[in-house]
């Protein structure tokens, strides 16, 4: 269950899920009730926080009206939270549907051997035209047998390996295996497919031999976040992969977990992209791992600023960028922060958010904000270190003004423009709170601010995500 309870949003959603389902099955005359209702008229959606008609009947591809006439609802805007309602039209389908992000790693045929839901439901459900569309970061449909047990664990089969070696590997009999997982012979064994067992056994979780989890920070991914991955494996290995055709690199500190940073640009356009991890063992043998995962648009508004056109001039702000990303686009093996990043100035406030679409001297939303911006508002001009790690750049640019770039490590960096003076000097370690510089106004500024930006491997990302939760 570890891999469901990655992150704060799916543990919520997983919370409020077993508590609904301790609310549906605890009630001794509620499934009497839905599932005499089931038979004739269809299966019961327990409506969730933010649902309304319309939204359930676009989800199910039904009519409000519908939905309405079958649950004998008069006031369509008066829906309650965990109120059942039966979904009349899909024929064939019953019993209970919960819904479910998808994580990465499970395909529509472990999800359909793991709830005992058939595999042509789920397609039909979630509106997919084959299996191979099961996006990780979706959330899916999916409908649950109240008569049948959930099987939660699961082992891995490895490449090329029969439904006999399986068994002899897993200590699971064949026998146990086949019915279970609704599989009629050995043929129908994929590498790395899940296949669940008892309910008890902890087991590999992953779709790579010898990987017992991998988890996200967050599912789906987000615009302009940081996408932190966190391999366990049971024996050395090294692992390597790409998102979306960018590379990802590994680092481990204990030869166990193994952490992946990220950034996801800002205009990275919201679609499913294709997430590809390999591992390589000790005596150079690979397995492979891909599948599609989800990422969402972060929701960032826009913003007008004005500037002296000078600061505008396409061949100044392209060479600087790329000066920058020669700097930016390296791995240091060496993680030197610990823990939350701190605000690098006294009594924050924030004047200017990252991710918004930047119009200058409206010329048009062609920019984004990088970073975030700090006004003055405490009675000193100090700038700190957010967190340790060292001095890789100081000086002045046409855009950035006084900059300042701290190297952190694993790819991650955060800079600082716009600054007044420096108190540190390129090749200084600095650690949490060491004294940086003053706010200024120099480069591209519109007044006396700080500019502070996290960059991944030359990628900026939000930086109130690194000042309000916890990397790795
Ligand atoms: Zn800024």
């Amino acid at each position: 269950m570890s891999f469901l309870m990655n992150n704060y949003k799916n543990k919520l959603k997983y919370i409020a899920s077993v508590i609904l389902l301790v609310l549906f099955f605890g009630t001794s005359t509620l499934p009497a009730a839905a599932s005499g209702r089931n038979q004739e008229n269809g299966p019961v959606y327990i409506v969730q926080p933010g649902d309304t008609l319309n939204t359930i009947a676009l989800r199910f591809g039904v009519s409000a009206e519908d939905i309405q006439s079958a649950n004998g609802i008069t006031d369509p805007n008066a829906l309650n939270i965990n109120q059942q309602l039966i979904i009349p039209g899909l024929e064939g389908i019953s019993g209970l549907l919960t819904s479910q992000v998808l994580q990465y790693g499970t395909s529509l045929l472990g999800l359909s051997r793991q709830y005992g839901s058939k595999a042509a439901d789920l397609i039909f459900l979630n509106k997919l035209s084959s299996p191979s569309e099961a996006i990780a970061g979706q959330t899916f449909i999916i409908p649950i047998d109240e008569s049948k047990p959930t099987k939660s664990s699961a082992h891995t089969a490895a490449v090329d390996e029969t439904i006999l070696e399986y068994a002899i590997r897993t200590g699971i009999s064949q026998w146990e295996t086949l019915p279970n997982n609704q599989l009629s012979g050995s043929w129908d064994i994929l590498p790395g497919e899940q296949f669940f067992i008892s309910a008890e056994v902890t087991a590999d979780q992953s779709p790579i031999p010898n990987v017992s989890a991998i988890s996200f920070n967050n599912l789906p991914i987000i615009q302009g976040e940081t996408l932190q991955l966190e391999i366990i494996s049971s024996t050395p290995s090294e692992f390597s992969g790409t998102f979306n055709d960018k590379e990802l690199h590994f680092f481990t500190e204990d030869g166990e977990t193994y952490y992946s940073f990220l950034g996801i640009h800002a205009l990275e356009e919201p679609a499913a992209y294709p997430l590809k991890i390999i591992l390589t063992s000790e005596d150079g043998s690979t397995s492979t791992f891909e599948q599609l995962v989800l990422l969402e648009a972060g929701g960032y508004g826009n913003e007008w600023v004005n500037v002296p056109e000078d600061y505008l001039d396409e061949t100044v702000i392209r060479e600087e960028d790329e000066y920058l990303y020669q700097i930016l686009n390296k791995f240091t093996p060496e993680r030197y922060w610990d823990g939350l990043f701190q605000y690098p100035v006294d009594e924050p406030c924030i004047n200017s958010q990252f991710g918004q679409r930047r119009d200058y001297n409206n010329g048009g939303l062609f920019f984004y904000h990088t970073g975030m911006d700090f006004g003055v508002c405490a009675p000193n001009l100090n700038i700190y270190a957010p967190a340790a790690g060292k001095v890789v750049l100081a000086e002045e640019l046409t855009i950035k003004g006084k900059a300042i770039l701290i190297d952190h490590g694993w790819g991650v960096f955060s800079g600082y423009w716009h600054m007044s003076e420096f108190n540190v000097s390129v090749g200084d370690f600095v650690q949490p709170g060491d004294l940086l510089g003053q706010i200024g106004n120099t480069g591209r500024s519109a007044g006396p601010h700080l500019h502070f930006e996290i960059d991944i491997s030359g990628t900026p990302v939000n930086p109130m995500t690194w000042l309000s939760q916890e990397f790795p």
